[in-house]
């Protein structure tokens, strides 16, 4: 007997027909006898929907009454799901975020867990229920209501299963595992049978969304053995692997992953002097704006013009700190692009191959695409291009670092 964690994202739990599915499934789970704790995402859309909504109220809702409304879509999941499971004669019992008490600090719309009281799910599994929690959200100290920023329900599937010291959390979602890049995108995408827990942290935090960076984390951090699965296509998915393979056997590169959420900003002709770099980005991090990649050009004349990118969302609240800092210490003008995307390759075997970036490099050279901005880490070179390139790109790297599947694959292990 195991005690499992599984996670339903927003497409399998998407109508009533989808969540009696699902009840099905994990009824079967709980036949064999394991112990489930069944964590929900809100059905599909109504997150954007309930955005929407705030939206056309005020462009800019504070963040405390949006995760208030963020956070009733999933509860209606859990209800409808458990509703369902009791339909099949499985007793279950539904809980929001607050109710068990994930206790997260107050940064809210991306607060972070920090603690969960397992003790009441611990005794209503002793009494042999499922418990359906609803995933993405917390309670701050304070009792106010948080959520875990976008696609966080992964998170609190994997920081239940660490709570509970479950067997395994299974990510169940509309994808049968985790693919060298988004199958949506490249045809010719292969599921991958295993990833390391470090190329996953990487591919989640350049972008690929089939898990949220913070889940990836918790895995980690606590070893928690996770797998993606498809919801309703029997399969073994992908095993988020915690130990490295041997060099020998890992390829170069795992996969590639893309994000069309930056924008870039530079302010040009700033004095060339020692503390220019924090007069500019020192204010930029003040303004809560997280930056990523920075580029700094020294120009003849003792000014640089100082690049960096930051997240879309940002973009007009970084404009407006530059406009600010450009006044102050003198430097040019502002200017700003939001029509870019960052394309990472990743690979633990990155470190006992030299030639990546440069192979990279050729790569995007053939098929004409200019690389705006570089950044590199042990594992993972990323590339600023226009996001009109963004496809053109993904495509021509990954058949270049030869991940598509083999004709004859039919991706079984
Ligand atoms: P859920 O609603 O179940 O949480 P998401 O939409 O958040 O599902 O994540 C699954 C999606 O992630 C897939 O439909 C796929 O388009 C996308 N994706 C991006 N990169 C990858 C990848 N490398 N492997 C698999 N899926 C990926
Ligand atoms: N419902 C939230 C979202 O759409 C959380 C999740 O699905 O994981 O981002
Ligand atoms: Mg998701």
């Amino acid at each position: 007997m195991s005690l499992i964690v599984q996670k339903f994202g927003g497409t399998s739990v998407g109508d009533i027909e989808r969540i009696e599915l699902v009840a099905k499934k994990v009824a079967a789970f709980c036949a064999k006898g394991d112990d489930v704790v069944v964590v929900v995402s809100a059905m599909s859309g109504e997150t954007n929907r309930l955005m929407a909504l705030a939206h056309e109220i005020q462009e800019r809702p504070l963040p405390r009454e949006l995760d208030v409304l963020l956070s009733t879509g999933e509860q209606v999941t859990t209800a409808l799901l458990s509703m369902a499971l009791n339909k099949q004669g499985v007793k279950a019992k539904s809980y929001t975020g607050a109710q068990v008490r994930i206790l997260t600090d107050n940064a809210h719309t991306k607060a972070r867990i920090r603690e969960i009281d397992s003790d009441r799910l611990i005794g209503d599994l002793k009494e042999g229920y499922v418990l359906v929690v609803a995933g993405f959200q917390g309670v701050d100290e304070g009792g106010n209501i948080t959520t875990l920023g976008r696609g966080g329900s992964d998170t609190t599937a994997v920081a239940l299963a660490a709570a509970l010291k479950a067997d395994e959390c299974q990510i169940y979602t509309d994808v049968d595992g985790v693919y060298t890049t988004d199958p949506r995108m490249v045809d010719g995408a292969r599921r991958l049978s295993k990833i390391t827990f470090e190329e996953m942290l990487e591919m989640a935090s350049m972008g690929s969304k089939v898990l949220q960076i913070r889940a990836v984390e918790f895995a980690g951090k606590y070893n928690v053995p996770l797998r993606v699965l498809h919801s309703f296509k029997d399969g073994p998915g992908t095993l988020i692997s915690m130990e490295n393979d041997s060099a020998m056997e890992t390829p170069t590169i795992a996969g590639i992953a893309f994000n069309r959420d930056e924008a870039k900003l530079t302010i040009e002709g700033a004095p060339d002097v020692p503390g220019v770099a924090y007069q500019i980005l020192g204010p930029i991090g003040e303004a809560n704006i997280e930056v990523d990649v920075i580029v700094q050009n020294v120009s003849h004349d003792s000014t640089v013009d100082f690049t960096f990118t930051v997240g879309r969302d940002d973009l007009a609240r970084a404009e407006e700190v530059l406009n600010q800092i450009a006044n102050e210490i003198g430097a040019g003008k502002v200017t700003s692009d939001s029509k870019i995307a960052k394309v990472s390759v990743v690979g633990v075997g990155m470190r006992s191959h030299a030639g990546v970036a440069s192979q990279m490099f050729a790569a995007l050279g053939e098929v004409g695409i200019n690389i705006l901005m570089i950044t590199t880490s042990e594992i993972k070179i990323s590339v600023i291009v226009e996001e009109k390139f963004l496809e053109l790109a993904v495509r021509a790297l990954h058949s270049s670092f030869g991940l598509e599947k083999d004709p004859k694959d039919e991706n079984t292990d």
